[in-house]
């Protein structure tokens, strides 16, 4: 199969996902994961329909904006603020933002620009994964939300690695509950949720992801 026919068929179950759940199609949007794979992969992707591409490394993801400028990228991975200026101002949305001295850091860079961030949660409490803990959510959600240049617009989470997609299940239905709660407590609405990969995209957008961020099953696997 063809990266085009790939996403054609990711599309295609995306769609059928959202009416399964009684949701809008255009309410979720396909970030394409393209880190590590080379430039003409993604213009294939893009010449197939794909909007929004997702990177992983700050240097990655500012060498491929210059060769496409055109489309929209995103920032996926866990970010050091010393490559913040990489990305901030850059990217639609930063989709890992664990820390208030990166959200600093990224308005700064940003240079006069609005940058929309999602805070990133570690639901499951893995030790060798970024994200903050549950229970620190609502302090960092209403500082992050208050630095100026910065829009939190919702939550980001990565489930345990499984071969079940339902067992990812308990994790997003989780994230979404806390956003309720968080956007309760901060009076104010966050629409956004990341969440979904290849592997169980589809459990995602039953339980409301807004942005699923698809790698393998578009490009290929990664070598
Ligand atoms: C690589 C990556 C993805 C895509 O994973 P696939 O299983 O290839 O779809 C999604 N989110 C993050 C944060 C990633 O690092």
């Amino acid at each position: 199969m063809t990266i085009a026919d790939r996403w054609r068929e990711v599309r295609a179950r995306v769609d059928a996902a959202c009416v399964g759940a009684g949701r809008d199609p255009t309410s979720v949007t396909i970030v394409a994961v393209s880190k590590t794979h080379p430039i003409e992969s993604v213009r294939e992707a893009a010449a197939a329909g794909a909007t929004d591409f997702g990177e992983n490394y700050a240097q990655e993801l500012a060498t491929k904006r210059a060769e496409l400028p055109d489309v929209r990228w995103h920032f996926i991975g866990r970010l050091q603020s010393n490559k913040a200026k990489l990305v901030a101002g850059h990217v639609a949305l930063v989709h890992a933002v664990d820390s208030v001295s990166l959200a600093q850091e990224l308005a700064k860079r940003a240079a006069g620009t609005l940058q929309p961030v999602l805070l990133s949660v570690n639901v499951a409490g893995e030790e060798t994964k970024g994200g903050v803990a549950t229970g620190e959510t609502a302090t960092l959600a209403a500082a992050i939300a208050s630095v100026p240049g910065i829009r939190l617009d919702g939550l980001m989470t990565m489930p345990p690695p499984s071969d079940d997609p339902e067992a990812s299940r308990p994790v997003f239905q989780a994230l979404a509950d806390l956003r309720d709660r968080l956007a309760s407590e901060l009076g104010r609405p966050l629409p956004a949720l990341s969440m979904g990969m290849s592997s169980d995209y589809e459990v995602a957008i039953a339980c409301g992801a807004t942005h699923v961020r698809i790698g393998t099953a578009i490009f290929g696997s990664r070598g």
